[in-house]
Order: C-alpha cells, then structure tokens, then sequence
C-alpha cells in the first residue's frame, strides 16, 4: 500500500466485534466496501483481551510479550486476575509496545480506554485515559505514578465522572455493579481527543459489548440494543476525524470474537492438588508436582476427552505455544462452547474459529479499497509505524508478513 504522506493514524478497537454483529448494523454494513477489509483476519491464542492487545500494540505472540491472560503468579504465590489489575506488574509486557516505540520516534500518543487495559498494555502512550485515571484525587496515590501533568488540559468537568469502573472488585469479576456505559464515556473522551489534541496515533477502545456478551450472551437482546449505538460510534468517529484530518488511516478493528457457552463443566481436580486458573476458553492450571499434573491430565481425558484438548510442555511449533514463566503446568483449551467458568454466557480465548476471528478494516484515501487476505493482529503494530514512517524491530517468526 502507498502510505506516503500519513500521518496521522486512529484505531477505533470495538472488543469482541464480528461480521456477523456488523450485519446487524444496517448503516455500517457497507463500511468493509469502502475499506481495506480483511474477512479472515485472525487474532493470536489465547484470544483473550490483555494477550490480544498486548500483541495488536507489540506486533509480537505472547510468547514474547509475556501476557498471557489471568494466571498464578509462582513468585509471590497469588493469582493474578485482570479484576485486579492494579496489582500487575506495570512492565509485564516484555517488549517494547508500539507507543514506546513512537515515543522515541518524537511522536506523541494516546489511548483512551473503557477497560483497565490501558495501564498494561498501553504502556509508553503520552497519555492513558480509563475510568480510574480520570479521577484526579486517585491519581497521586495511584501504583503507576501518573503525573497530573499528564492529564491533558481539555479535560475538564465537562466529563460524566458518573461512569466509575471498579476493576479491583474480585467479587464482581464481570462488573455487574455498574449499570452505566463505559462505551459513552470512551466517546466523549475520544471526541474532545480528537478536536483538542495532536497526538500521531491514538487508539480508542470500547469495550461493552464484549462485557454484555458475557453477561447475556452473544445474540442477546441486550447485545442486539448496544449494537445501534456502536454503529453510531463509529459513524461519528469517522467523520469527526475526517473533518479534521486530510488524510488519516483509520483502523476499525476487534481484539478476538467470542463463542456461546454450550456446556459448562468442572475440571475434576481434588482440593489443594492443583491451583485453576480460569479465562474462559481456557484454564491455566498449576501444581507443585509432576505425578499431580500427570494425573489430573489423565482424569480430565477420560472424562471430557472430547470437549478439551491439552496443552502440556507444547512444542515450539503447536499452535498452543504460549510458553512464559508463568504458564500453567497444564493448560486446557475447551471446545466448542465447553467451559469451566461459573458465570459466562459467552467466552473467548481457546483455538476455535470464532474466538479467533477478528474484525478489520482499515480506511485511508491511499489504501486500496476491496478484500484482503492474510489479516492478522500481528500485522497491525509494523503497519502503524510503516504508516508514521519509523522503524520497528520487533521480530517474530509468527508474523508471516510483516505489513498488511
Ligand atoms: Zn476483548
């Protein structure tokens, strides 16, 4: 593609969005003819939100970027669950992010956030914007150490501090608690962004549908109601920033799909033998012995041969290898709709095609419009900075084309 002369890019990141939600939106439907449009655009395993952007923002698998989605820290002896991500390692990614890698560059960045993404894997942004940091008391005594200087001046009280987001609620792991929209909150933020501020790459995350998939289920009516004000969004989105720029590129993109619980099952593991860690599509699971491990993988076989498939010591080459230091000894990958989660109607992270599947488009006055093989959430971080002109060294093997 002719990326000359662009300078300025957007992601527009809808979590878990699919065609099949895009079909439902009648005045965006014909957004993927107008766009560079990938229908097989793939995410990387596990297909799940942190791992997911982690690799959207370094161009890299969680191999490399170490996040792997909730798991069992060895070294302090503590889950580490994205309800607490406040407890995170605030350098958890292991390699640079693409904001990082802007930044050297002299380019100024931004992400906006409905979800505690942002303190993870926007590491390196100019500025971080999501529920928590917005509240200005919070932010002195906050972990990560945002500078009130980092506050941009644009904001101010004409922000609906109504919507607060509680990730540290452990007990509220899908945030029934707040009945408001973080959806609304990322738009009136991403609005002023983009009138007030001259950021090079700005990515705007909204993550509500992916929380009502889980709480009510993929083809929910609750679903089916938020769909109309994403399409909304977007419009709206596109054309401020049509308006204010010649000639930006603009990704609308989704971080993974998600797949209707068929079946929820429970993992036969006998107390105190193993630790579980759940993430929906899959389960992390951690033990102190070998013979323990061996013996619960034989049990889960025989049981639920059919529905989960194991991911112990996976080899460099399998599709599974997400080898970190903090993998679980074993790791089982649930099929179809199987899980061992007590409360979604929907999940995501395992292998199957509708976890994997992710929207993307991409719109710019240089790109040549139509369909487009090969789109992968790899592909995005090296064609960010081809588009602002500066280099990047992240490598992987994985990423077949290092461009989309
Ligand atoms: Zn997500």
């Amino acid at each position: 593609m002719d990326l000359m002369n662009q300078n300025k890019v957007f992601i527009i990141l809808i979590d878990s969005l699919t065609h099949n939600d895009l079909q439902k939106c009648p005045q965006l439907s014909n957004l993927k003819n107008n766009a560079m449009h990938f229908p097989n655009a793939q995410t990387i395993f596990p297909s799940l939100t942190f791992s997911s952007i982690s690799s959207m923002l370094t161009g890299l698998p969680p191999n490399k970027h170490g996040i792997i989605g909730n798991f069992y820290d060895r070294t302090q002896k503590k889950k580490m669950l994205f309800q607490d991500v406040r407890n995170w390692d605030p350098n958890a990614i292991a390699t640079e992010t693409i904001f990082e890698i802007a930044s050297k560059n002299g380019l100024r960045t931004m992400m906006i956030t409905g979800f505690a993404v942002g303190r993870i894997c926007g590491r390196g942004a100019d500025i971080i914007l999501e529920p928590t940091y917005i509240k200005y008391e919070d932010i002195a005594s906050f972990p990560f150490e945002v500078p009130l200087s980092k506050v941009p001046y644009w904001i101010s009280e004409q922000i609906d501090d109504s919507y607060s987001f509680h990730v540290d609620d452990v007990n509220d792991p899908l945030g029934q608690k707040y009945v408001d929209n973080p959806d609304i909150w990322v738009m009136q933020l991403a609005k002023q962004a983009i009138k007030n501020d001259a950021s090079d790459l700005l990515l705007f995350h909204f993550p509500y549908l992916d929380f009502l998939k889980h709480y009510y289920g993929k083809d929910s009516a609750e679903v089916n109601n938020h769909l109309p004000l994403l399409e909304k969004i977007i419009e709206e989105l596109l054309s401020y920033i049509m308006n204010k720029y010649d000639s930006p590129v603009i990704f609308i993109m989704s971080d993974h799909g998600s797949t209707e619980v068929t079946e929820r099952i429970t993992l036969p593991i006998e107390d105190n033998s193993a630790i579980i860690i759940r993430n929906g599509g899959l389960s992390y699971l951690y033990s102190e012995s070998n013979s323990l491990i061996n013996e619960i993988q034989h049990k889960i076989l025989s049981s639920f041969g059919s529905k989960v498939e194991f991911v112990a010591r996976p080899h460099e080459l399998s599709p599974y290898y997400v080898v970190t230091k903090d993998i679980g000894d074993l790791t089982v990958c649930f099929k179809g709709g199987v899980t061992d989660s007590h409360y979604a109607k929907a999940i995501h992270g395992s292998l199957s095609s509708s976890d994997m599947g992710i929207f993307l488009s991409l719109i710019g006055s240089n790109l040549s419009k139509g369909f487009h093989e090969n789109g992968n959430i790899l592909n995005i971080a090296p064609t960010i900075a081809e588009i602002l002109n500066i280099s990047f060294s992240n490598k992987t093997k994985e990423r077949k084309d290092s461009l989309l």
